[in-house]
């Protein structure tokens, strides 16, 4: 009766994020209730195994009550406080230093956010303030990756590359420029990852040459791209863009809203290639999905161009009414305490334990390719293995597969060409990744 008359409020009501509005009226919302470490429970009763931390966001797991206990002890000792005009809140400040304490070499400041798409934009926006700082106004490009995903803000949204959040919202914007993914399994230089790397290297410099240096400001990639289905780079790609970059006088903006806090093993992705970027993006695990924060990250030399942009006493007029949350930053606190004492070891080794048993599904009839790095892993099925053919709209794979895999325990991001997306809580078990395989199993047992 409650969940009927729930449904009819959302239908009526609610407008979610990422659905056919049509087709949300049609099928109706799937309530969640409760949640306790890999698991959740909605309002039917069925206990799912979340093979998805909620949005590729609950690192931690749910139902810690030492998490709880810190944003309740804030928030009844002083809910909010201003980051503006000098005011500031400990949990923010200590939450600051311990990221520049994670971070890499060189990456010493933080500027606080409510979630991913405004530090994506905070970084376009402070990379602008940069180059003007520098006398260097003609950088205005912004390059990125195709099958990139930094958000849906109205600016970010330009260097996000999926059609889905460009079409109808007249983005991207002229200085938004796209070059290929780094995609082995589907670039034509694949599958060798060095000459994928070689190639996607070369089409920036193009895009560069093409362009003018003396007109580009910086490049945007994720480390592992999420949203547009777990694809994972060669290594030494990041390296190598970090490296035409730094020829090329072009900041480079590492995006870790996903790969950040633990997904891959280390807290930071950048760790895998030792990655000292100029900007670094975050949210997501930062606080596990309790509360909601973002942050941008930046290396000691942008912020001292940045801080002698304006004349002494002239603010820096870029600001968020909950940029530091208090409450927020204590969540990220204890969160971090979780990460370190415990946690990131585990992402580690039952990481590894992950990719390994999901490697089992490689040989299976419609799978393309299994991929991944730690707690962040995909399996790509394809109509046919040989030509590598997606499945057709009309099959509705993506759709279909979400369904099955419900009705068998378990939720994983269903993307739409059929692709399965998996980023479980590290906190998961062995145990619980063998239950996780097994329901995976049936759904492609099923789907086949
Ligand atoms: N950047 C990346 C890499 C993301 O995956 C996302 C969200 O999924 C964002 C930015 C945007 O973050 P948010 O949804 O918190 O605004």
């Amino acid at each position: 009766m409650l969940a009927n008359s729930l449904e009819a409020l959302d239908k009526a009501h609610l407008i979610h994020p990422v659905v056919s509005l049509r087709e949300h009226e049609r099928r109706g919302v799937t309530i969640l209730q409760s949640g306790q470490g890999c698991f959740l429970t909605d309002s039917a009763g069925n206990r799912l195994l979340d093979g998805f931390a909620g949005l590729w966001c609950v690192n931690a797991g749910y139902g810690h009550k030492s998490i709880v206990d810190a944003a309740a002890e804030q928030m009844m000792r002083l809910p909010y406080a201003t980051g503006y005009f000098h005011f500031g809140s400990e949990p923010a400040i200590r939450l600051a230093a311990e990221l520049a304490e994670l971070a890499p070499e060189g990456v010493d400041h933080v500027f606080f956010t409510l979630g991913g798409s405004d530090a994506v934009d905070s970084v376009i926006r402070l990379v602008r303030y940069y180059w003007n700082a520098r006398g260097q106004t003609a950088k205005k490009n912004f390059i990125a990756l195709q099958s990139g995903y930094h958000g849906s803000s109205s600016t970010g949204s330009g260097l996000t590359a999926l059609p889905l959040f460009h079409e109808g919202f007249d983005v991207p914007g002229a200085r938004q420029h796209h070059i290929p993914s780094p995609n082995p399994y589907r670039h034509p230089a694949g599958p060798d990852g060095d000459a994928v790397s070689a190639a996607v290297v070369q089409s920036f410099r193009d895009k560069v040459a093409e362009l003018g240096a003396e007109n580009v400001a910086a490049f945007i990639m994720e480390p592992i791209q999420g949203s547009g289905g777990v694809i994972v780079p060669p290594a030494g790609f990041a390296k190598a863009m970090q490296e035409a970059c730094r020829e090329l006088d072009i900041l480079f903006v590492v995006d870790e809203v996903i790969t950040g806090f633990g997904r891959t093993g280390p807290i930071f992705a950048c760790e895998h290639e030792g990655l000292t970027p100029d900007f670094i993006t975050i949210a997501k695990g930062l606080t596990s999905g309790y509360a909601p924060m973002g942050a941008v990250l930046m290396a000691d030399r942008v912020y001292q161009v940045i801080a002698d942009g304006a004349p002494e006493g002239v603010a820096l007029g870029h600001g968020l009414t909950y940029s530091g949350h208090p409450v927020s930053a204590a969540v990220g606190l204890e969160v971090l305490k979780l990460y370190r004492g415990g946690m990131i070891d585990n992402a580690h080794s039952v990481g590894a334990y992950f990719t390994r048993r999901l490697a089992e599904f490689r040989d299976r009839p419609l799978v393309g390719e299994v991929r991944g790095k730690g707690l962040l892993a995909a399996i790509e099925l394809v109509s046919d293995k040989a030509t590598k053919a997606k499945f057709p709209a009309e099959a509705r794979i993506g759709p279909r597969l979400a369904e099955i895999g419900y009705r068998n325990g378990i939720i994983f991001r269903a993307f739409n060409d059929g692709t399965l997306g998996f980023a479980p809580p590290i906190c998961i078990t062995e145990d619980e990744v063998d239950l996780l395989i097994d329901r995976v199993d049936a759904t492609l047992t099923e789907i086949s």
